[in-house]
């Protein structure tokens, strides 16, 4: 079955809208990106998207009580609920520096979590 789909490449502030006609889950036709990063955004987010996972992790001994912590890299996002899930179990004792490494595959994708905050 064709689908079509309009997206808004988000690669840099021009913000192509970009025009995916997919046949099942074959991209057939990319059309409205300027530049070839576009055409990679659309396949990608046609066929996986994929997105940086920004959250907190609970901190002991710290003067707050959670300390932010971010992907290195960008995840599937049909592993998001399945990541949050390890990230609401997990805790950390203060102190902690920033890009501290609270797991190196974040819900078996590979991809490291780290902290984005020096907490003393
Ligand atoms: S297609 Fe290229 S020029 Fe257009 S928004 Fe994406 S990166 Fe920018």
């Amino acid at each position: 079955m064709t689908q079509e789909k309009e997206l808004i490449c988000v690669n840099c502030p021009m913000g192509c809208r970009v025009h995916v006609v997919l046949e099942g889950k074959e991209v057939i036709s990319v059309t409205g990106n300027t530049c070839p990063r576009g055409k990679e955004y659309a396949i990608q987010e046609c066929i996986q998207p994929m997105r940086i996972l920004t959250s907190t992790v609970r901190i002991t001994g710290a003067s707050a009580r959670v300390i932010p912590v971010i992907t290195e890299q960008a995840i599937p996002l049909e592993k998001m609920s399945e990541a949050m899930q390890e990230i609401r179990a997990m805790e950390v004792h203060a102190p902690v520096r920033i890009g501290t490494v609270l797991t190196e595959n974040l819900a078996g994708t590979g991809v490291r979590l780290i902290t984005s905050r020096t907490m003393s």
